[in-house]
């Protein structure tokens, strides 16, 4: 497929004698925003964890920009870079400011120009409305402030693709537009290529190309974003959007 980012072939996953992921495929293309629906323990985490390296698997195939990824091989580590994550628990570093926790990947593990970072990172926080916040620590932080410099964190590794897991479902209410804005200029403005777990439907309505419905760790439905939610093909998809309202 043109511009094809990543392809997923009869991925099966297991934690020992559980099998949690069932003949998985899809693909994803440059800029396509999918919003990986379904009820919980059905198996999101997991496949959004093999999709970073962050689980081993035991059958199928990963290509990431047509290189075929092979859990714990070198060529991972590298290709991980161009995988940004955002997950639910904001996982900032305690003891760093902000910006140091912001700066860490840039540059000691690219090892890129500290000053040119700096300018980024505050381009990046201006956009995000909290450049004056950068040299706090994250325990002054509210939950959507953790969670937004947790995206510009992950924003500032040059990601080519981004996934994000429930970043807003220990938010308060009051702090969930403001992390969803950026996700959604992510789209708009960068034509960002994202798949997104979130139990927000007005904002998987609004921001998705097409969904995945996954169910006990199959994938029952891959469709476009306006007809899942419109006319979603499956009892178990209308029995999920009912439970979700
Ligand atoms: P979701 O994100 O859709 O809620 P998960 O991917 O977290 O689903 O979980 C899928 C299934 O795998 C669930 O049955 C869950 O209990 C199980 N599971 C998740 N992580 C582990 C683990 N580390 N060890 C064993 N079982 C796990
Ligand atoms: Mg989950």
């Amino acid at each position: 497929m043109a511009n094809e980012v990543l392809k997923v072939e009869h991925l099966e996953k297991y934690y020992q004698k559980k099998h949690v992921l069932h003949d998985i495929n899809f693909s994803i293309s440059k800029g396509e925003v999918i919003t990986l629906l379904g009820p919980s323990g059905s198996g999101k985490s997991t496949l959004i964890r093999c999709l970073n390296g962050l689980e081993d698997f035991r059958n199928g195939e990963i290509t990431f920009e047509n290189k075929k990824v092979i859990p714990n091989e070198k060529n991972w580590q590298q290709l991980r870079q161009k995988i940004g994550m955002v997950f639910q628990s904001y996982d900032l570093f305690p003891n760093l400011t902000v910006l140091d926790n912001i700066l860490l990947g840039p540059t000691k593990v690219q090892k890129r120009n500290v000053d040119e970072v700096k300018q980024e990172v505050d381009e990046l926080l201006e956009k995000v409305d909290l450049l004056d916040y950068k040299n706090v620590y994250p325990r002054q932080l509210s939950g959507g402030q953790k969670q937004r410099i947790a995206i510009v964190r992950a924003l500032a590794l040059h990601p080519e693709f981004m996934l994000f897991d429930e970043v807003t479902a220990s938010l308060d209410p009051e702090m969930v537009r403001g992390v969803l804005n950026i996700i959604q200029d992510l789209a708009d403005e960068d034509d960002m290529t994202m798949i997104i777990v979130t139990h927000e439907m007005n904002f998987a309505q609004q921001i998705a190309d097409r969904v995945l419905f996954l169910k006990d760790g199959s994938i029952l439905e891959d469709t476009p974003g306006k007809e899942f939610f419109k006319n979603p093909a499956t009892d178990q998809a209308k029995e999920f959007l009912q439970s979700m309202n």
